[in-house]
């Protein structure tokens, strides 16, 4: 009986790694089990100092150049196997793109119940997890009673925190030999600027108000000097001004930044799906009736053509 954390990595080990990593924690203290973790990728070497504080005993590194980009032929089998090698009763994964994918298929391979993109999950005699439903109308309070009892956690919705400094022992694990029907030779970024949109800790968004896509630059301006992601409405994305890959809502993206800055969109529900559990909400629009207004923490009734730009300029001036 222990716990077993997936740990995912892009070449380095992604945020919501360490994230999946806190929640297991508090899951392995409150119920105490075992914790353990499962690293599939190329190198785990430079970054294990980083697994330090999670009271984690073992990290199971799979280390092979075929398992740097993730793979549904190679990893699935490696994380069933050590599953029921480990004899593990709560896996704990995230609600990546990839995230969702890989829990999706061990969970049909384990045979097990699974709850994808919780946005908490806790140990009262089982585990337990908080999940939006009907577009983020309603929270569910869902008990796990599977066993394996499996949660993927959506990503930046858990604050990172470790407790001591004591390492896990690194395992290393030979690769095993699965046939693979494809093999990915190469990644390229998709063009949503230089910051994930799904990870990223600030995410500004344009909708309809802007207009026309030669009005975007306004907003993605704002986006740029903040560090922020760039994201859209769908009324957008549908008029072709933008890429479907900047969607945020029920049919695009979810994301959960610490900001979320919504400029020229009214706050349909649709939208609200992918936004609502940013933790700090601001929204510039020029009617005051918005939606958006009855989720948001800072709501600025007004021109996005007037305010985009002074809010530009002043980051720029706050950032020096
Ligand atoms: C099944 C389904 C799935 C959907 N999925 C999604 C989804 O994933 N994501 C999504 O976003 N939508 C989705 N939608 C669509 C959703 O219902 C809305 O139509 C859409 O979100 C509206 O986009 P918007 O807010 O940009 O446009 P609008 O609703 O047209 O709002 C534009 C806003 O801009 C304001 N404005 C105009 N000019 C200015 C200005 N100069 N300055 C400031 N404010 C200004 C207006 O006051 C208005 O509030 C979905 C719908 C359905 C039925």
């Amino acid at each position: 009986m222990s716990v077993l954390v997936l740990l995912e990595q892009r070449g380095v080990l992604k945020p919501s790694a360490l994230e999946a990593a806190t929640a297991a924690a508090a899951i392995a203290q409150a119920s105490g089990l075992e914790l353990n973790a499962v690293y599939i990728g190329q190198s785990l070497a430079d970054q294990a100092s980083e697994l330090a504080g999670f009271g984690i005993k073992s990290v199971y590194a799979y280390e092979h150049s075929d398992l740097g980009h993730y793979s549904n032929d190679a990893y699935v089998p490696i994380v069933r196997d050590l599953v029921e090698e480990l004899g593990a009763t709560v896996i704990i994964g995230s609600a990546s793109a990839l995230g969702k994918e890989l829990c999706a298929s061990v969970a049909a391979r384990l045979g097990v119940e699974l709850v994808q993109d919780a946005i908490a999950c806790r140990w009262e005699n089982g585990l337990h997890a908080t999940k939006p439903v009907y577009a983020g109308k309603v929270v569910s309070e869902v008990a796990v009673n599977d066993s394996p009892a499996m949660v993927s956690l959506r990503p930046n919705v858990t604050a990172v925190a470790r407790n001591g400094e004591d390492a896990p022992e690194i395992l290393q694990r030979e690769m095993p030999s699965v046939s693979l029907r494809t093999v990915l030779k190469e990644a390229a970024e998709a063009a949503t600027g230089t910051v994930d949109l799904t990870e990223a800790k600030i995410v500004v968004s344009a909708g309809r108000g802007v207009g026309g896509p030669e009005h975007l630059p306004v907003v993605e301006a704002l986006a740029t000097a903040m560090g922020a992601a760039f994201g859209a409405s769908r009324a957008v994305v549908d008029a072709g001004w933008i890429h479907h890959s900047h969607q945020v809502g029920q049919t695009g993206k979810v994301v959960s930044p610490d900001v979320y800055v919504a400029c020229g969109i009214s706050g349909a529900i649709q939208h609200q799906a992918g936004m609502r559990t940013s933790r700090v909400i601001v929204a510039i629009n020029k009617d005051p009736q918005a939606n958006i207004f009855k989720i948001c923490d800072y709501g600025i009734v007004g021109d996005l053509f007037e305010i985009c730009p002074l809010l530009t300029e002043a980051v720029k001036l706050a950032k020096g």
